[in-house]
């Protein structure tokens, strides 16, 4: 890309992660009620007063209206101005990654559908099928371009579909054994979609590591909560631990195989 232009790319990936933020806040609200993503049109959540425009400027509106609504005066949290910083900030550090190149398309949608599942599961315990089942095809339609062009697809196709079948049926597996020993259930339905979903978006090699880095993570996590005394009364879905360990396997795949190397293998 020619210099003069770069600063106006980086302003508007920037532009750009706000305003996904900002559609990824409807979506967080309205998918695990099961309400329409385009209608009605953004609303108050306190008195119901339609957003006009100006109102609904990512981050803007938010810090010039000081975190209220323009006509009930309620407090709006401050999760939506975060999650649209968020959203901007993923999309700055891919760019910053991946640079100039066709796979950062993909790659912003990836991220962020994996920054809107993380929410929804900490929010709900739950992963929507709506956004895991489409990120699955549309995991797979992505690699599928490497059939005619190099430049958006993420892994070979074979591999996604790979990574499809072999996340999915790993974890369903594990859960399947978990149960049948325990008698309690491990692990949600939407957990097998999303390393399913990781897997055909990155190939199943990837999908192995996100799953090792998820369960490595959430084992850390879990054996802090254990040491302050909050283990049992603190369940923490396994859903966020998988999207951390997929952006991972998405942004720095090198780096990761050299560590997990190294660990098999020290020295
Ligand atoms: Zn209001």
């Amino acid at each position: 890309m020619p210099t003069i232009l770069e600063p106006l790319a980086w302003t508007l990936v920037a532009i750009i992660g706000l305003l996904v933020g900002s559609f990824l806040n409807v979506v967080i609200h309205r998918l695990p009620r099961q309400e329409s993503i385009a209608f009605p049109g953004s609303h108050c959540p306190s008195c119901g007063h339609a957003l006009r425009p100006w109102d609904n400027i990512p981050l803007l509106s938010w810090l010039l209206l000081r975190g209220h609504c323009r006509y009930c005066q309620a407090r709006i949290s401050w999760r939506y101005p975060l999650v649209e910083l968020a959203a901007a900030l993923l999309a700055l550090l891919a760019a910053a990654v991946l640079g100039w190149r066709g796979q950062l398309l993909p790659a912003l949608i990836l991220l962020w559908a994996l920054l809107a599942l993380t929410l929804i599961d900490l929010e709900t315990h739950l992963l929507p099928d709506r956004i895991t089942k489409p990120g699955m095809l549309l995991g797979l339609l992505v690699n599928a371009t490497a059939f005619f062009s190099p430049d958006f697809a993420l892994t070979r196709p074979l591999d996604a579909l790979l990574g499809l079948l072999l996340g999915y049926g790993l974890l369903r597996g594990l859960a399947e054994i978990y149960l049948r020993l325990s008698g309690r259930e491990g692990m949600g339905h939407g957990d097998f979609k999303l390393l399913g979903m990781i897997g055909a978006w990155l190939g199943w090699q990837d999908m192995f590591l996100a799953l090792f880095i998820a369960a490595l993570s959430g084992g850390l996590v879990a054996i802090v909560f254990l040491g302050i005394g909050k283990g049992r009364d603190y369940a923490i879905p396994f859903g966020p631990y998988l999207a951390l360990g997929g952006a991972i396997l998405l942004l720095w795949p090198q780096a990761v195989i050299e560590q997990f190397l190294h660990l098999a293998a020290p020295g």
